[in-house]
């Protein structure tokens, strides 16, 4: 069992899917900030809908429907186990203030990527679904486990993209910084006046900081550079 295929998708795989996904909703254009919530509706026609969560896993504040499922949620001051049909994703209520609106928009974009990865991805949906069959069919309970942590990996990397296309980080990089790479020393450690930049763009496209470095990363965007020049060019060492 253990030489089971590896159909997980790279990287430039799920960039590519998650361009796809906003073309489908922007065609041409490049939206400033990627309607999110008009995607989930419009292109992977999901209805959204917010409840208190009442699960004993305290971090599950999302939750895809599969029709099958049921979810605990607060209704009237009781626990409800309640059965929400396909194509319908909760997210929990909390998620609704204003200063969330950036972990909410990452999170319903990681749902919806389960929901695209689940289409495009045997395994994806096998860790999504299965997981209460324990060892019964083509899955042992590891490989399992180890199936869900990677989509969830996988889940994130897909949101990012669909938050920051390729196309959208282009043409921001080029427009902030007049040029078609961003130079960052050792791992994702930028010159104070860029990372400026970088928490602005971050702001205007609704995403994270963190975020943000990871697509430049992943989409290739970065011009590495040692960490001994980021301490020359900042002051700290005098390069002699
Ligand atoms: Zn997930």
């Amino acid at each position: 069992m253990n030489n089971k295929k590896n159909t997980y998708l790279h990287t430039s795989e799920i960039i590519q899917i998650a361009d796809g996904i906003v073309k489908q909703y922007y065609g041409k254009r490049v939206p400033q900030k990627v309607d999110v919530d008009a995607i989930a509706v419009k292109v992977l026609k999901q209805n959204i809908l917010y409840e208190s969560f009442a699960e004993a896993n305290r971090d599950k504040i999302a939750f895809a429907a599969d029709g099958k499922t049921p979810l605990c949620i607060w209704r009237a001051g009781k626990v409800e186990r309640t059965l929400f049909p396909a194509n319908t994703i909760v997210l929990d209520r909390f998620l609704m203030a204003p200063e969330r609106e950036t972990h909410r928009r990452f999170i319903l974009a990681h749902e919806i990527s389960h929901i695209i990865l689940s289409r495009t991805d045997p395994q994806h949906h096998a860790a999504r679904f299965h997981t209460e069959q324990n060892s019964v069919g083509a899955y042992s309970l590891a490989q399992l486990h180890e199936c869900l942590a990677f989509s969830e990996v996988q889940a994130n990397a897909m949101a990012g993209s669909i938050l920051l296309t390729s196309d959208a980080l282009k043409q921001v990089v080029k427009k902030a910084f007049g040029r078609d790479r961003i130079t960052s020393y050792g791992k994702r450690l930028f010159l104070p006046k860029d990372v400026e930049k970088l928490h602005r763009i971050a702001d205007a496209k609704g995403v994270s900081y963190t975020t943000l470095c990871i697509q430049l990363e992943a989409c290739n965007l970065l011009n590495v550079r040692s960490v001994e020049e980021y301490l020359q060019k900042t002051g700290v060492t005098d390069g002699s």
